[in-house]
Parts: C-alpha cells; structure tokens; sequence
C-alpha cells in the first residue's frame, strides 16, 4: 500500500496504483511537462533535481520533464537543453536519481520545435513561418527526416541510459510533428505529405525507432493534438487514425495535447473552465487500448478524481498545481485537501517566465524553482524565537506570517478588515478569477496549522503596537486607490474600481480610466451578464469562444457565439500605444480579444479635460470630445500606505519591515507581494 494513511474512500481513482506490466505507478498523478529554463544549462541540473525530488517527495506518480530536443535543429531557443551525447548523461543522472530516491517515476520529453523554435536552424514540414517566431523554417529533406528520426532514438537511447523510466514525445501544440501531420503546416508531395498516411509517417517511424531503440521494458507516451484550435488542422476522424496507428507502433499510454501554441483559442488561463477539454480525452480513450492522460486546467483532488471516476482518462496531468504545491498528492492521500496550494491558473510567474527567458517559479509558491535558494528553515535550539507583528493580510502578510509561522516565530497578524485576503476578495469578483479565493483558503489552513494569532476587524495604530513588545512589525498594508487630478473627479457619476468590484450600482455606458490589469479586468466584469452564472460553464464558454468539441471541422473550430453585450464601455490610457501592453504574454491577447468581442472602445493617448454630469470629456489626436457616459471608473493605479511606518526608527523598538504594496505600489503583483513576504519570514 502506498499510502497507509489514505481513507480508502477518499480520491480512490487518482490514488490508485497503475500496473503496465513491466513498471508501475503508484498514483495516477502525472506532472506535466513544462519548461523551466533550468534544463537549458548544464549548471542548473542540480537545481533542477531538487525541484524534481520536491515533486516525488510529495507523492507525484510519474514525472514528466520539460522539453529537450534530440537534436540542434529542434532547439526551442539557442543553446536549449539536449540529450545527444554521452557527455549530457551525468546532467540527467542527477534528476533520475533525484526523482528514483523519492519513490516516483520519471520520463524525458523529446521536443523537437519545428517551426516554433526560435533560432535560426529551424526546420519544419514545409518552409512556412509560422506568426509566433521570426525564424522562417527549411523545409526538412527525406534525407533530413531520416536523420530527424535517428536522433530521436538515439536521444531515447540515451534517456534509458541516464535512467529515465520513458520518454514523452512531444506531438502537440503546433511542434514539429504537429507540423507534419496537419495540411495548415504540411504542403509536401513527397511520401510525408498529401494523405494522412503520409503526413503521419514520421511520427510513426519516430514511434518504431524509440520502440526499437529502447525495448518493451520502457514508457513510451506520445503526446497527441486532440483538437488543433487552427485552421488547417486534423479532424477527429483523422486524430483517431493517427492515435491506432500509434498505438500499434509501441506507444505505452497517449497525453493529451490541446491547441497550437499559435491558436487564438485559450487553453490554460483562468478563465477557462476547469477540465474544459476532457470529454476529448475520453473519446480518445474510447478508441484506443492503451492508457490515456487527460489534462488542460484540472487543479484539485476532486475534479482530477471525478475525471477518473467518470472515465475521461486514466491518469491526470497536472504540471502547475505541482509547482504551486510539491505535496499535491501526499496532502490528498492524508485527506489535507484544505492545505493544498491552488494553482490560479494565473501564469504570472510560470510560462510568462518562460516566454521572458526567465526561471519558470510560481506566483502563490516562490519556492518553485528554487528550492535550494528559498528555504524555509525551521527554528533549532540555537536560535532566538522572534515575537512578530504583521499588518495587513493581503498576499504579502500572509506570506509573511504563515513562512514565519512555520519556521517557529511567534506570529500576531492584524488587519482592518474582517476578512483575510487584501485585494484577493476584489480579484476573485472578476469573472474567470474565482479561482483566487483558493489562495486565501490555503493561507487561512496555514495560519491555523502554524498557530498564527489572527486579529481580523483591527486596525492597527501605533499605540497598538507600542502596547505589545514586538521583536519586528511587519507591515503588508497594502495601497490605496489613485485619484487623479481631473476637474469633477468628486462628482456622484464617478467610481473607483473598489465600489465598483463591491456592488455599486454602475449605468449602461461607462467610462473606464485607467487600462492595467485592474481596468481590463474592471470592464470585463462590467459585461458580465446579470444572473449568468460564475463561473462560466463549459458550454457557453465553447460556444463564445467558438471551439467544437466535436472536431468535425479542420482544427475544431466553429463561427464564436455573439451576444449583443450589456454595457458600452470606454476603455482608455493616456500613454500611446496598444491597450495592455503590460498584462502578461499568455494572457494579456485573452482579454483583449473578451473586450474586442464585446465592442469595448480601446483608446490610447487620451487627456482628462473635465466630468460633469454629462461625462467625460477627452482630448485625442488634437481634438477634444465629449464621451457622453453615465459613469466614470477610476482604475488608474494605486500608491502606498505606509503611515506606520515611523520617521525614525528607535533604538530599542521593534525592527520595521515595509512589503508588497505598501513598499511600492507601482508594478505590483501579487508574485511580488507574496515573494516578498517569504523571503523576509525565512530571512527572520
Ligand atoms: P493588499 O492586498 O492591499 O493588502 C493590504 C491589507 O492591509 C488589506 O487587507 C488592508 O485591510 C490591510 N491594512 C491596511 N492598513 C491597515 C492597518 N492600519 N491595520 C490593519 N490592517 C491594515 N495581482 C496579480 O498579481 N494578478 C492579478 O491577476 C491581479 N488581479 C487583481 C485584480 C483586482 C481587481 C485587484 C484589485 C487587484 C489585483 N491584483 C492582481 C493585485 C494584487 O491583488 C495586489 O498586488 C496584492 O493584493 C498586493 O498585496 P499586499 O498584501 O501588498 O496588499
Ligand atoms: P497599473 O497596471 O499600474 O495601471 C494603472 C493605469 O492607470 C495605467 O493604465 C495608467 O496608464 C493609468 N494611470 C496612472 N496614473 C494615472 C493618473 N494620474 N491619471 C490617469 N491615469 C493614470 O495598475 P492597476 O491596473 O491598478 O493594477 C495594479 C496591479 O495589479 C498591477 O501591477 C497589475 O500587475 C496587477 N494586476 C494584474 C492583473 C493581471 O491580469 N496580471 C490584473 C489586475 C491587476 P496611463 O498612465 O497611460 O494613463
Ligand atoms: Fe499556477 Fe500562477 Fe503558479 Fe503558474 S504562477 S503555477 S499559473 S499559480
């Protein structure tokens, strides 16, 4: 028994142990591939292998790493990971060690980019450059492929060698063999071009080869694009084909891979339905023989258990609940469902990491990523037990105490309000943010777990703290609204985006002023229909965002469901240029394309004249104009409040430390509240 702990009645399926025959799992949690930027230099391995073993350590079945290519040509970025020679095993033993010691399995995804990389090698099916890198590909000689397809064996080979319990080949997302086996990317006449038969033939000779190279003994999964989210993709009769004709060349079990990466359709951020794409999953499953994984925005015990349960899968792939929570799986199996850190989907520090070239980590988990860097170490005898004040219990204050907390401090958390969270209760009114009420339920089990003394409802003042002797005052309070200098800025037809998110009633035209991530997200809520449920089921989202689970079209798609939208709004920056420039690289388009849809009025370079009861009066381009609105929305960021801050520190007083909003209030985010909490608690 794996977990002699687990309540047998308690997630049965996503605990259950998977027997292949020669290997067996002991869960059904598979963590998803995802690139880290660790496994592009030799140098990070060991860093790499830490953030593995946290990932066994805490119950995951079967590891997945991020992509390395079998050869230069499939580099995604210059100098990216490999596995081509000898002298890379002893990079790889690191991890497969790491992974074994902790009781879990590993595989080693094969990535070959294709089109996608971004590098000036680059090969593809046919030379067609695709929107999302400036490289214009060559297209790959037979001779080419040939040796396309011996790298590939030969990087199994190798991966068997170091240790890895298989491989995943990289199939989806619009990569190399996506390339080949869709007409958007294929226009060869050769014998891997024209029929299915042959726009397929690569993969299946990849299949074989690694199947040859490696022998029975060894897990193969072949990630594959069930719904391509492009024009010119595979239909679902043609996804089948390619799925058995897979399976009869050595695949162990099938992931599942939804939309290229230059889809226009979201598959990941938070507003996609939890689980949106499983039922694909299923279909798959019901075709073939071997195990399938289901995966695309499952986040919790529950649902990824009700997938199972309900024969979407066999197995789920979860890569970034893993990084926000290493102990997923041991949490589950000892029934701590309450203290998992949920994964919010947000992508904030994860893939919009990754596309800035930085080290993937985790907006609610900073350790992700750099486990041998961040460490919380708990207090010995040695040390001085600290008496500890936090004010505020937004994100940073509640970083704060809770790592404070678990290191042995005594911790005393005060806020203002009566509910824990800060401006996470504003963000989880957001239609497609629900999700952000995960965080504050995880740091509310972590107080009670770690014994923080909660003081909600209070706000703090200096002879409060001058009551108590605290060894340091932490203050985490937060910011206040701006409130720009505009003629009529006091009038009754202006809002902030606080009454707003709190219920204030709101007219049928509304200017917004102000577009960063508050007024986008501001204008979004102010579309979101009456009575329309939150959040949004699975259906209506499919239909506004035109996907056809059915695949009967190329790709899935089908024409976007249009509703007339509830309000007029104008959604305005006085800076020149494209309206959320800032937002994130993966989610930013998203919201742009929800306000597009909508008729949302995106203006840049606007002057403030005047509001009256009128509206808004705007210069632009040299003119002025009226905007004849019923309500003004004022998102135009926030400055810190730090009045306890005191002008001069006293000798013999507590030690002041300043974080998150109320240290600097532009350019914040959440990740940098929270990182700032943990670093100071575990620096305490
Ligand atoms: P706050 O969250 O502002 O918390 C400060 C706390 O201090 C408050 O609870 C306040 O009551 C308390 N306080 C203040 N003074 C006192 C006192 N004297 N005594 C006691 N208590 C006091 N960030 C992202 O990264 N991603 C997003 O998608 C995102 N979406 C957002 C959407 C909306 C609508 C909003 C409003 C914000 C969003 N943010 C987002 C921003 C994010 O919420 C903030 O960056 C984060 O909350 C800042 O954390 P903080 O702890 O510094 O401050
Ligand atoms: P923000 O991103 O700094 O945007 C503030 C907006 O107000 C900008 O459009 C700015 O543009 C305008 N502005 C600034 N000063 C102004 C003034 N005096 N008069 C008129 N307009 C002014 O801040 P935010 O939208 O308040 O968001 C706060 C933080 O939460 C941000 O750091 C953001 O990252 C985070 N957040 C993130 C997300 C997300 O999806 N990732 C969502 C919500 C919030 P101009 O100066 O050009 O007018
Ligand atoms: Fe999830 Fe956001 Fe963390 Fe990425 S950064 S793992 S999306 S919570």
């Amino acid at each position: 028994m794996p977990y002699p702990h687990a309540s047998p009645h308690s997630y049965p399926h996503l605990l259950a142990e998977l027997d292949l025959g020669f290997t067996t799992l002991r869960n059904r949690v598979v963590m998803g591939s995802m690139h880290t930027g660790m496994e592009d230099r030799f140098w990070n391995y060991p860093k790499l292998a830490a953030y593995f073993r946290e990932r066994a350590r805490g119950g995951t079945g079967l590891v997945i790493t991020g992509g390395i290519s079998p050869n230069r040509q499939g580099w995604l970025l210059p100098f990216g990971g490999t596995l081509n020679s000898v002298f890379d095993l002893r990079n790889h033993r690191l991890l497969t060690a790491a992974v074994h010691a902790e009781g879990g399995k590993i595989a080693l995804q094969i990535l070959h980019a294709g089109r996608y990389g971004y590098q000036p090698f680059v090969v593809s099916a046919s030379a067609l450059k695709s929107p999302i890198s400036k490289f214009k590909p060559r297209a790959l000689t037979e001779a080419g492929i040939a040796r396309t397809v011996r790298d590939y064996a030969r990087c199994a080979r190798l991966a068997q060698r170091a240790g890895y319990d298989g491989v995943e080949i990289m199939g989806s997302e619009g990569y190399l063999l996506n390339q080949f086996l869709c007409p958007r990317t294929n226009q060869r006449t050769d014998r891997y071009g024209g029929s299915l038969e042959n726009r397929m033939r690569l993969a299946r000779e990849i299949v074989e080869a690694v199947r040859a190279s490696c022998g029975e003994r060894f897990i193969v999964i072949y990630r594959l694009s069930l719904i391509d989210l492009v024009e010119g993709g595979n239909t679902w009769d043609e996804t089948v084909q390619v799925a058995q004709a897979l399976e009869a060349a050595g695949v162990t079990m099938f992931n599942t891979g939804i939309g290229w990466h230059e889809a226009r359709v979201p598959t990941i951020v938070t507003s996609v339905p939890r689980a949106a794409f499983a039922p694909l999953s299923a279909r798959l499953k019901a075709s073939v023989k071997v195990p399938v994984i289901v995966s695309n925005r499952i986040n919790t015990p529950q649902v990824a258990d009700d997938l199972l349960a309900q024969g979407m899968g066999d197995l789920v792939s979860m890569a970034r609940p893993l990084l926000a929570d290493p102990e997923f799986v041991n949490k589950t199996a000892a029934g701590r469902t309450d203290e998992i850190n949920t994964c919010i989907a947000c992508n904030q520090a994860c893939l919009d990491h990754t596309f800035q070239n930085r080290r993937a980590t985790c907006l609610v988990n900073p350790r992700a990523g750099r486990e041998t860097e961040l460490v919380y170490r708990p207090l010995t005898s040695k040390d001085t037990v600290r008496t500890v004040a936090v004010v505020g219990a937004g994100p940073a204050g509640l970083s704060a105490a809770t790592v404070a907390a678990s290191r042995g401090h005594r911790v005393t958390l005060f806020d203002a309000s009566p509910v824990l969270g800060g401006q996470f209760n504003l963000a989880m009114r957001v239609p497609g943010k629900e999700e952000f009420s995960e965080t504050i339920r995880y740091f509310q089990s972590q107080l009670q777990r770690h014994g923080v003394d909660v003081r909600l409802a209070t706000r703090v003042d200096p002879a409060l703290l001058a009551a108590s002797r605290y060894d340091d005052v932490i203050l985490a309070t937060g910011i206040v609204p701006r409130r720009p200098q505009i003629a009529g800025i006091d009038g009754p037809n202006v809002l902030t985006y606080v009454d707003v998110l709190r219920g204030a009633p709101v007219g049928r035209s509304v200017a917004v002023i102000g577009a960063g991530g508050i007024g986008f997200d501001v204008s979004e809520f102010l579309l979101h229909r009456p009575g329309e449920p939150l959040p949004q089921p699975r259906d209506a989202w499919l239909d506004e965002w035109g996907v056809d689970l059915g695949v009967n079209e190329r790709g899935g798609l089908k024409t976007p469901a249009h509703a007339q939208p509830v309000r007029e709004i104008w959604l305005l920056q006085r800076k020149a240029g494209k309206l959320g420039a800032g937002l994130g690289k993966t989610s930013g388009w998203v919201h742009r394309a929800a306000l597009a849809r909508n008729g949302v009025h995106m203006l840049d370079g606007v002057s403030y004249l005047e509001i009256s009861a009128r509206g808004l009066k705007i210069a632009r381009e040299g003119k002025e104009q009226w905007l004849d609105v019923e309500t003004i929305v004022v998102c135009a960021g926030q400055e810190s409040l730090r009045e306890l801050q005191p002008a001069t520190p006293s000798q013999d007083g507590p030690r002041y430390h300043v974080i998150g909003g109320a240290a600097l209030a532009t350019e914040l985010d959440a990740k940098r509240a929270i990182r700032e909490g943990a670093e100071l608690a575990a620096r305490l």
